[in-house]
């Protein structure tokens, strides 16, 4: 039976045995899917860059080559099909090829010997459309309800300092621990939360949760803030502001130990309301930082009332800032813009080593990025300040010593 309330998802079954191709398709069809077969190596890229599959069904041993070849121009594009590794050879070579898969950073749905089973493909099908259905908001409550939000933490580092990878906080990004999807990125969900209103019960969660952990790292000798990011939907409505308050003034935590994360745009969005409680949150000791800053239109003056202590500059332009002339410019003008201002300039999306050594150079203080790491659990958050601590721990006996 077709799964009828779904977009319609593609795949690309990919096998120089045509009988195979053809039993793929059949079992495919069935469920609902459109399906491209490719039985030689040499059509492979040529197909997929045409039909653009949700999910790959790839043979590793293929005449001509082999299938990590198509892994290897699969990560180059940097594609996010579901990719099934089908084979058979044995369960050990399937292993090794899934592990090239993950190393790529690509998204295997399954490993699967031949010979074929039917029951089997048509199981892993069925999860291949699960993963594809857009995310609702039914759902999303459910995944609440369900305990499957978990926050990460991503370090933001003190360009300033002498050491190159000084943390001096952190932000809360919210993730899915999806039970078919696997981890799920913010991106996936928060402008459909933002538009249903889940975002409020997001806000609180993500609220709590980090009250939590800072009352954790308080008890392990760790004082240090976190920025929460607050869609204009809270900070634009008086009540759920409030609620937010609620859980704060419940955790004890010190209001200096948060930072509100509002995007440039959500901002401008009702400024007269935004304003009044920007300033009441500022009055109670929460700091502020404008959020992927330079995607909007502020008005200097508007900016220049409200009172931000920090301005992110947002990561289109990092990225790019050092093959793109006009993105380096952007950033420096940034910073100085910053500067002028008073406040604070962070740079969020730094991957490279060239590209922090550029925000030094520029005076910029501080940043954030895969290059110093990525946003990780709790736990591994607190690895990272241990270990931080017991550096500088190490670096005070050295001095003292010497
Ligand atoms: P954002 O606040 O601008 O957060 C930065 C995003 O960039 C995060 O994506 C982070 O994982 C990603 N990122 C960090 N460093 C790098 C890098 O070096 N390179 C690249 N390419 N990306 C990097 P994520 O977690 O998917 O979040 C996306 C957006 O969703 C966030 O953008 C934020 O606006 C929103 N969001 C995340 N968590 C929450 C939340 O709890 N509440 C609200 N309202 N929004 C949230
Ligand atoms: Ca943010
Ligand atoms: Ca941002």
């Amino acid at each position: 039976m077709a799964v009828s309330d779904n977009p319609i998802c593609k795949l690309l079954a990919v096998d120089d045995e045509p009988e195979i191709c053809e039993i793929v398709r059949d079992v495919a069809q069935d469920l609902g899917f459109q399906v491209e077969t490719c039985v030689e190596i040499r059509q492979f890229q040529d197909t997929f860059d045409c039909f653009r599959p949700d999910v790959v069904l790839l043979d590793l041993v293929m005449p001509g080559g082999d299938g990590v070849e198509l892994i290897e121009y699969l990560a180059k594009i940097e594609s996010r099909s579901l990719i099934i590794l089908f084979s058979g050879m044995e369960v050990k070579v399937l292993r090794a090829a899934s592990q090239i898969v993950l190393s790529h950073g690509l998204q295997l749905l399954k490993i699967m010997r031949k010979p074929i089973c039917l029951v089997e493909l048509e199981s892993i099908f069925r999860t291949a459309i699960e993963i594809h259905r857009p995310v609702t908001n039914q759902r999303l409550l459910d995944g609440l309800a369900n305990n499957e939000f978990e926050v990460f933490y991503q370090p933001k580092i003190n360009l300033l300092s002498n050491h190159i990878d000084e943390i001096i906080s952190f932000e809360a990004l919210i993730r899915w621990n999806h039970p078919q999807r696997g981890l799920v990125l913010a991106d996936d969900f928060i402008a459909l939360a933002e538009k249903t209103g889940a975002i409020n019960e997001i806000t609180r969660f993500v609220t709590r949760s980090v009250c939590d952990q800072l009352g954790k790292w308080k008890d392990q000798g760790f004082t240090i803030s976190t920025a929460i990011n607050m869609s204009a939907h809270i900070i634009s409505d008086q009540e759920q502001t409030q609620f937010i308050l609620d859980i704060i003034e419940e955790s004890q935590i010190d209001y200096s130990q948060l930072v509100f994360e509002t995007t440039e745009t959500g901002v401008m969005e009702n400024i007269a309301q935004v304003a009044k409680t920007l300033t009441k949150l500022c009055l109670k000791g929460i700091s502020l930082s404008i959020d992927d800053f330079g995607t909007g239109y502020s008005s200097l003056i508007q900016l220049y009332r409200l009172p931000f202590a920090e301005l992110k500059i947002d990561k289109s332009f990092v990225l790019e800032m050092s093959d793109n002339e006009e993105a380096f410019n952007i950033v420096r003008t940034l910073i100085n813009l910053s500067h002028d201002l008073g406040i604070n300039a962070c740079a969020e999306g730094v991957e490279t080593l060239e590209i922090a050594n550029m925000l030094i150079a520029m005076g910029c203080e501080s940043a954030q990025g895969f290059f110093y790491s990525k946003p990780v659990p709790a736990s591994e958050a607190t690895q990272l300040l241990k270990r931080q601590n017991q550096r500088s721990e190490f670096l005070s006996a050295l001095h003292k010593s010497g």
